[in-house]
């Protein structure tokens, strides 16, 4: 495996791992499922957070919530651990797609409801995962394969893998229901911004990052900057608190979801 490849997850970051719950562990797969041999209390439990939004309320992020269309949807396809994690920025992009869905990851049973969507002649489903493998080659498409199905009619689904990398290359290799889908790696020059986890590689992008970028390569081009703002003010307000600082004023990023909010204008 490539160290530079593409991601479609959250590294790491033992600063941000929570305790799951004991359900969690017992449901959750193989190398994860053993329980922690000792209490771990992650950084910030005792921070007061905001119903809302679930970031410190020294910053919230609320008032920057904004909704935006797209012809494409995502599949958010969560890790049990990463559901309770303030960090995980799957749940930025449900909040800006309203369409979204998202399903936890069990090795054994997957959600009824995924495999109704999967089995719905509506969608065309592509599992996005990086391209460094040989077994599955024959699989892998890139984005005209998106924009084609755009152009039949059909809602193109970017299934989005919510892990850490190990999770994901698991979920991947674990998950017979979504052998038959094609792969769509997402090949692109940007770094992250994430500032909340500490990536193996600047290259590799966050959950939310990755729905932008596919997003904007397929030519939802306003839902890709609405997400892109709403990320970057995730970023910049949760860093921020983790210092006790009070952002004074909005960011540009900031700025233009407050103009959506007042004006609903777009970003075209
Ligand atoms: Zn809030």
């Amino acid at each position: 495996m490539r160290d530079d490849a593409e991601l479609t997850i959250e590294p790491r970051s033992s600063s941000e791992t929570q305790q799951p719950s004991a359900d969690a562990r017992r449901d959750a797969a193989g190398e994860d499922a053993n329980p922690p041999r000792r209490e771990f209390k992650a950084r910030g439990s005792f921070v007061e957070r905001c119903d809302g939004c679930r970031l410190p309320v020294l910053n919230c992020l609320c008032p920057y919530r904004v909704t935006a269309t797209s012809d494409a949807q995502v599949w958010l396809l969560t890790h049990p651990y990463e559901h309770n994690k303030p960090t995980n920025t799957g749940r930025l992009i449900a909040d800006v797609l309203p369409l979204t869905q998202t399903f936890t990851w069990y090795r054994t049973a997957p959600e009824a409801r995924l495999l109704e969507l999967l089995a719905d002649r509506r969608y065309v489903p592509f599992v996005v995962f990086p391209d460094d493998q040989p077994d599955y080659q024959h699989r892998v498409v890139d984005e005209r394969a998106v924009i084609g199905a755009k152009q039949d009619g059909f809602i193109p689904v970017f299934i989005l893998i919510d892990g850490t990398w190990r999770q994901a290359r698991r979920i991947f290799r674990k998950s017979p229901y979504l052998d038959g889908l094609p792969v769509l790696p997402l090949h692109t020059d940007r770094l992250t911004r994430y500032r909340l986890r500490k990536p193996a590689s600047a290259s590799h992008l966050c959950t939310a990052e990755v729905a932008a970028e596919l997003l904007r390569k397929t030519g939802d081009v306003t839902a890709a900057s609405v997400l892109d703002d709403y990320f970057d003010a995730f970023n910049e307000s949760y860093a921020a608190s983790r210092f006790y600082h009070k952002l004074e004023k909005p960011n540009a990023a900031m700025q233009r979801l407050l103009d959506r909010r007042a004006t609903g204008s777009t970003y075209a």
